[in-house]
């Protein structure tokens, strides 16, 4: 007997985006430019609120790009970077040239660490290279330590890239994340907390940055009749249907992060009267995480050892898919000659870590379903 696949997180409709996909079409919109890119803009920056500027483009990563371009980011520089993340936020270190050093976690909220972000920083600076900005991520959704890190930034005026790919939502004393950085990124992929199928947007505080990313992200074309170009520039805009599925899902948003943090509540009390695993969650009434990945940390010593690696081989034999949590990037062969400052809290979290079917989609015999998988595991 096959049963169907349950996936991590999967794509969730609220049933309006085709509306505004058909409207494209009606009005031939079929481009990167339109109603809907101007309208999902609007949307966002409303959403976001603190009088942000949006711009809509065609990947979170294509954000990173061009915030650390903005940030002056070139050949030979350095820019730190929490290595516990997707190769999203590093990879468009490297595009420029320049080089990123890693920084290690804390263990409550899993993010970047203040005190190896302060190590790490003045030991760059003894060496002659200020850092060009700090790259901070809200992993699964978790605010990263919003006071501390941007208070040691501030101090040493280095501007801060936010990346809030995963957290679009979440809040830090009642304020969305991606409004903290000089520079805040969103992303649209598939497996986000709402999707456009792919895009991506920067979250920024001026009407200037706002143009000039817009400016960068189609071909950084001069003001003249025909094409005249001065600088070097991308095609990174969102297409206009794409951006239609994001307008029909931003009325589904709040809807579908309150789905997400139920899960992590099922979560919660399932893994409650397991010895030896615990579930991620907020460790300070200042932050609501928007749950996009629910996550487990496994203690062999104490499960009588039982390790992820055997929850996530029985859940798969169940055909419920789960996942390691991110590999440090500093273990990554792609990234392992790069300065390193911490104490390995992330590489604990990646041996012993988890994240478990978390989609707003997932239906009660979905839960059921994992529930029994997880439980046979644990009353061996
Ligand atoms: C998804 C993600 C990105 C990149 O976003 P894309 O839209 O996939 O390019 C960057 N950083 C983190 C933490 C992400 O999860």
């Amino acid at each position: 007997m096959s049963q169907e696949k349950i996936w991590l997180s999967s794509p969730h409709m609220g049933g309006t985006e085709r509306n505004f996909v058909t409207e494209a079409f009606d009005t031939n919109w079929v481009a990167p430019l339109g109603p809907n890119v101007t309208g999902f803009e609007k949307d966002l920056e409303s959403y976001q609120g603190e009088n942000v500027h949006v711009a809509a483009l065609s990947s979170g990563t294509a954000a990173i790009h061009l915030a650390l371009i903005q940030a002056g980011v070139g050949p030979g520089d350095e820019v730190i970077c929490q290595s516990f993340t997707f190769c999203g936020t590093t990879n468009p270190v490297q595009y420029l040239g320049a080089t990123p050093i890693m920084v290690d976690s804390e263990v409550e909220t899993w993010n970047m660490c203040p005190n190896a972000l302060k190590e790490a920083v003045e030991d760059r600076i003894s060496k002659g290279k200020k850092p060009k900005a700090i790259l901070a991520v809200h992993l699964y959704g978790m605010p990263y330590k919003i006071d501390e890190i941007h208070a040691f930034a501030k101090a040493h005026n280095i501007p801060v890239i936010e990346d809030s790919a995963e957290a679009l939502g979440s809040t830090y004393k009642g304020r969305k994340c991606g409004t903290f950085g000089e520079y805040g990124i969103l992303s649209f992929n598939g497996n986000k907390i709402i999707t456009t199928s792919g895009g991506g947007a920067m979250v920024c505080h001026s009407k200037e940055v706002k143009d000039k990313t817009i400016f960068l992200a189609t071909q950084a074309r001069d003001n003249a009749p025909h094409y005249q170009h001065s600088e070097v520039g991308y095609n990174y805009r969102l297409s206009n249907i794409c951006a239609g599925i994001g307008r029909g899902q931003m009325q589904v948003l709040d809807k579908h992060i309150a789905l997400r943090q139920d899960m992590n509540k099922f979560y919660q009390d399932l893994f409650q009267d397991i010895d030896g695993v615990t579930v991620q969650k907020e460790q300070s009434d200042d932050i609501v995480s928007n749950h996009w990945l629910s996550a487990i940390i496994v203690d062999p010593s104490k499960t009588g050892g039982i390790s992820r690696e055997d929850l996530r081989l029985a859940l798969e034999a169940d055909n419920i898919e789960s996942r390691p949590l991110w590999k440090p990037m500093h273990l990554q062969p792609l990234c392992e000659d790069f300065p390193y400052y911490g104490n390995k809290v992330c590489e604990t979290l990646f041996e012993k870590g988890l994240c478990l079917p978390s989609g707003s989609n997932l239906t009660d015999n979905d839960r059921s379903r994992i529930k029994n998988s997880i439980l046979k595991v644990f009353r061996k």
